[in-house]
């Protein structure tokens, strides 16, 4: 028996269900249900909500959702392998675990949240992290259908997330992201906490969205924080020379043509990509 439910120690469970982790499906498995208690607790108050969870894999975080009294977990798993060890959990909270088999890319998740909003809570597969979180904040939807995602990434892809202009990470992830949501670093997990341990240190970033983020079209947005980044020491007036008249379109958004991507604010770049749009 565990600390927080009276289901088996999850090292017996990946032993009797053979679970042995798989680095192609990004499996790195949170043993201490502690921890995966305290990933849960960052999100806010469960108590209630409905979650929305990818990769649940042998259930370490599904387990501290439900005995944080979640009121709904909605876990979307690839590896058929786990099916039975979820199956499990589900049996121990009944009616409250639905259990998806699928690809989380390919899974429309806005009907899941139900009446909503819902929450994400994930320990991601490091592979498809990244497109995960942008597909969520470039939602066609805001507000979107969930009201806060709570996520580990690798501690580097997690300092882009909230990176500020003039920080070393700050690039079009932070852009996207501080678009339409404030973020911040919750905690860093150490490699030894994951069975297998990942080769680097890992963190807990909160995301929640913002109410009224600046009017923008997500595609100008991605078009122009493409051509900066991708030149990014560049002076504007050079790395934005694809994207049409480039001196006429930094004097609309208010930007001196010989700053560089790195040094813009947001709210600059959302008048850059309104100025490309609207040329
Ligand atoms: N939540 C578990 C934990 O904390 O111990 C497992 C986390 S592990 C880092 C990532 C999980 O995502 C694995 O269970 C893996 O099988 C699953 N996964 C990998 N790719 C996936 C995909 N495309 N869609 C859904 N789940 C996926």
């Amino acid at each position: 028996m565990s600390a927080i439910d009276d289901l088996p120690p999850l090292r017996e469970v990946i032993k009797r269900h053979e679970l042995a982790a798989k680095k192609s499906l990004g499996q790195n498995f949170l043993l201490d249900l502690n921890l995966t208690s305290r990933i849960a607790r960052a999100s806010g108050r469960i108590k209630g909500a409905t979650v929305i969870e990818v990769g649940p894999g042998p259930g370490g975080l599904t387990r501290a959702l439900l005995a944080e009294g979640a009121a709904k977990v909605v876990a979307i798993e690839k590896d058929s392998r786990a099916l039975a060890a979820l199956a499990e959990i589900a049996a121990r909270y009944p009616g409250k675990l639905e259990i998806i088999e699928g690809d989380a890319l390919e899974v429309d998740m806005a009907p899941l949240a139900g009446e909503g909003p819902a929450r994400v809570v994930a320990n991601l597969p490091y592979n498809i992290a990244t497109p995960l979180l942008l597909g969520w904040v470039t939602s066609d939807r805001w507000p979107p259908w969930w009201d806060g995602l709570t996520l580990m990434f690798q501690r580097e892809v997690a300092e882009r997330i909230v990176a500020q202009p003039g920080d070393a990470s700050y690039g079009r992830l932070a852009v996207m992201c501080g678009w339409r949501c404030e973020g911040r670093i919750a905690f860093d997990v150490s490699p030894q906490a994951f069975v297998p341990p990942p080769k680097v240190t890992s963190s807990v970033v909160r995301l929640t969205p913002r109410a009224n983020p600046l009017a923008c079209s997500v595609k100008a947005l991605e078009t122009v924080t493409q051509a900066a980044f991708g030149q990014r020491r560049k002076m504007l007036r050079q790395s934005l020379k694809t994207l049409g008249d480039v001196a006429a379109l930094l004097e609309q958004a208010g930007i001196e043509p010989t700053r560089r991507a790195e040094e813009i604010p947001v709210d600059r770049f959302v008048a850059l990509a309104n100025a490309w749009a609207s040329r």
